[in-house]
C-alpha cells in the first residue's frame, strides 16, 4: 500500500505568548492557517518491522529525530502495528523558519498512515497523538484556521481568512524558538488583539485581516537579527498590505488580493533575499 500526502506549512496571523507556566511552556494565544506551501510526503509499506526516512534536503535529520519518524513510531507502538514504512519527504517548505514545517510532516505521516494502514482513528485521536511530538502538530492534523491556546494544542476553529496572496520570503538566518521564548518580557509588551483578527475573518474584512496581523516575538526576533526587520520594512516599501513575522521568524510574510500587487511584491524580493515564495491562502480543513 502506498500513498503521497500534502503537508501543509502554517502562518500565524497573530501570536501571542500570555505567560510563563510552572511547566516550562509558555501559554499562547494565536491564529494559525495553512498555506498552498507544501512538503509531500511518500508513504509505503514495509512488510519488514522498520521506519526508513528518506528527505530531498540533506540537512533535515533522516532518523529518529525526524518528526514524520517519530509519528510512525507512536502510531506503530500506540496500536501494536508491526509493519514498517518507507517515509520520502519531498520539501518544500523552508527548515527552522516558523512555518511548522516538521510538524506538518509529522500531521501528514498519521493522516496518512491511518488511511493506509486502515486504522480508522479520528482526527481527535491523531491529533492527541501528535502533541505527543509538538505542540503544533494537533493543528496540522486538521490543518484550517483556527485559535490556538495552552501550549497552542487547544483549538477552536474559525471561517477561512479571505482568499488572498501570501508573499513569503526567508533570510538565511536560524532562529532559536527557544531563545525567543527566554527573551521575551511578557509582561512589558503590546499584546496582539486576537479578538479583532477573529472578528476581521469572521466578517471576511480582508483589510481589518492586514490591519491586525501582530507577532509578539517581532521584536525580539528583530533584535537578535536585524535582517528580518529589515525585509519587513522593504515589503512595506513595495506596498504591501499587510505584514508580519511568522511564528519566532525568520520568515516574513505580506498579503494582498491584488495580483500585480502580489508580482511586485515578489520580484522586488528576489532582489535581495533567495527564499521568496508566492503561494494562496489555504484556510480550510482537511478532510
Ligand atoms: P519553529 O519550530 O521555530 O517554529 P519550524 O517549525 O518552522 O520552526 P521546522 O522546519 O519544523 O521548524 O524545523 C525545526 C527543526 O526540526 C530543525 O532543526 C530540523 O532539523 C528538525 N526536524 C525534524 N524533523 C523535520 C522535518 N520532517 N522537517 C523539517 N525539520 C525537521
Amino acid at each position: 500500500m502506498q500513498t503521497i500526502v500534502k503537508a501543509p506549512a502554517k502562518i500565524n496571523l497573530t501570536l501571542d505568548v500570555v505567560r510563563k507556566r510552572d511547566d516550562g511552556f509558555h501559554d499562547v494565544e494565536m491564529v494559525m492557517t495553512t498555506i498552498d506551501l507544501a512538503d509531500r510526503i511518500h508513504l509505503k509499506t514495509l512488510e519488514t518491522d522498520q521506519i526508513i526516512i528518506d528527505v530531498t534536503k540533506g540537512y533535515v535529520p533522516s532518523d529518529e529525530k525526524n518528526l514524520a519518524y517519530q509519528a510512525a513510531h507512536l502510531l506503530k507502538e500506540r496500536l501494536g502495528i508491526k509493519k514498517g514504512v518507507s517515509i520520502f519527504i519531498d520539501k518544500q517548505i523552508p527548515v527552522s523558519a516558523g512555518l511548522a514545517g516538521g510538524s506538518s510532516d509529522a500531521a501528514a505521516v498519521l493522516r496518512g498512515l491511518n488511511d493506509i494502514w486502515e486504522l480508522g482513528l479520528t482526527l481527535d485521536e491523531l491529533a492527541e497523538i501528535g502533541l505527543q511530538i509538538g505542540s503544533d502538530v494537533p493543528f496540522c492534523v486538521y490543518g484550517g484556521t483556527a485559535i490556538a491556546r495552552g501550549r497552542g494544542e487547544k483549538l477552536e476553529f474559525i471561517s477561512a481568512p479571505p482568499p488572498c496572496w501570501v508573499i513569503l520570503a526567508k533570510p538565511p538566518i536560524g532562529v532559536s524558538t527557544k531563545e525567543v521564548y527566554q527573551r521575551i518580557k511578557v509582561d512589558e509588551v503590546d499584546h496582539p488583539q486576537t479578538a479583532l483578527m477573529v472578528k476581521a475573518i469572521e466578517s471576511n474584512n480582508f483589510e481589518q485581516v492586514c490591519s491586525n496581523l501582530s507577532n509578539v516575538m517581532e521584536d525580539v526576533t528583530f533584535n537578535m537579527h536585524p535582517a528580518v526587520k529589515k525585509i519587513k520594512d522593504r515589503m512595506k516599501q513595495f506596498g504591501s498590505e499587510g505584514t508580519v513575522m511568522s511564528g519566532s521568524g525568520p520568515t516574513v510574510f505580506s498579503l494582498t488580493q491584488n495580483d500585480s500587487k502580489a508580482e511586485r511584491l515578489y520580484n522586488g524580493l528576489k532582489g535581495f533575499v533567495e527564499q521568496v515564495y508566492t503561494v494562496r491562502l489555504l484556510g480550510q480543513r482537511h478532510k
